[in-house]
Formats: structure tokens, sequence, C-alpha cells
């Protein structure tokens, strides 16, 4: 169905492997998906694992314009964690590539498969300081107080 674009919100994450290369072809996949335009990507950071174990995360967010529907873009996000090779052996476990739907335009959704805005987005440091870089209008100065303590920085740094 053709519709307006919409401009959505993407967080990244690995920690398994090489993350920093998964999150990188993981934008570049999300670039070539069809119904896709305008991909623009915060810089590379790592954090620590929060409510999850092994290693630092790797975490980035993509801001993109799509035509898909927001559950059309959920599925292929899926699609790319499922071929960067992605496992579910249990919650929060170690993850190749971890792909989230933050924000699809000004949406509201509640669905079994989808809600939107993401509900524990604004609880992470690593999903609001990338977000903040791309969309400085979409996050407030208290919810990154708020999340301050967290450790990350930008990758390389
Ligand atoms: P998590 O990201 O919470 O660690 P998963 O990536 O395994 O866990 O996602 C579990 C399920 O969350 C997915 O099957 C998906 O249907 C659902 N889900 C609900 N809302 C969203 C969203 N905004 N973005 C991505 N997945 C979501
Ligand atoms: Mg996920």
């Amino acid at each position: 169905m053709q519709r307006e674009p919409v401009t959505a919100y993407v967080a990244l994450g690995a920690n398994l492997g090489d993350a920093a290369s998964a999150v990188r072809e993981a934008v570049q996949a999300i670039a070539t998906v069809p119904g896709v335009t305008a991909v623009r990507c915060s810089r590379l950071y790592r954090s620590a694992p929060v409510e999850a174990s092994g290693p630092d995360f790797v975490n980035a967010v993509v801001e993109l314009q799509t035509a898909l529907s927001a559950l059309a873009l959920l599925d292929a996000l899926q699609a790319i964690e499922d071929f960067a090779g992605r496992q579910r052996p249990y919650r929060n476990a170690p993850r190749t590539l971890d792909l989230d739907l933050l924000l699809y335009g000004s949406a509201s959704i509640d669905s079994v498969r989808l809600t939107v805005p993401h509900p524990r987005m604004t609880e992470r440091a690593f999903v609001l300081r990338p977000l903040a870089e791309l969309a400085p209008e979409r996050v407030t100065a208290e919810q990154l107080r708020a999340v301050a303590d967290q450790p990350i920085e930008p990758l390389g740094a």
C-alpha cells in the first residue's frame, strides 16, 4: 500500500563477535530494504550490558524515511536480525544483532508483535544518547539526566 513517508528510528545493538562490523552491516542492510529511503546513522557507541550478559555492546540509532507500515518495517528488521545469525536461547541473551523500532512517526502502537514508542527506550542511555544526536527534539534533558549514570562512550574515544 502506498502511503506518505514516515520518519522512523531504529536502535541497533550487538555484543557478540565483531559487534561493530555487525552494526555497520546492519545499517547497510536497512538502507537497502525496499521502501526505506534516506537513512542517517548516529555515531557508534560502546556500552556496558544492561539487564544482559556478555561483553560490552556496540550501539547506534538509525533515522530513516519509509513508505512501509510499522509491521512491515518490523518484518524487514527481523529478517536482517535472522540473516545476522541471531539466536534467541533466552530473554536478554547475548546477541549478534538486536534491532528495535523506537519511534514510527508520532504513532502509538500496542499490538502483540509491536509496541511503539519502544516501552524501555527512555530507560536506556545506549538508546537516548545516539537518538539525541540525530533528533535532539525527540529526547529531553531530563530523560538524559535520568540515565547519566549508565556507562557509554563513542566508539574509538
Ligand atoms: P529485546 O529486544 O526486548 O531484547 P527481542 O529482540 O527478542 O527482545 O524481541 C522480542 C519481541 O519483541 C519481538 O519478537 C517483537 O515482536 C517484539 N517487539 C515489540 N515491540 C517491538 C519494537 N518496538 N521493536 C522491536 N521488537 C518489538
Ligand atoms: Mg529486540
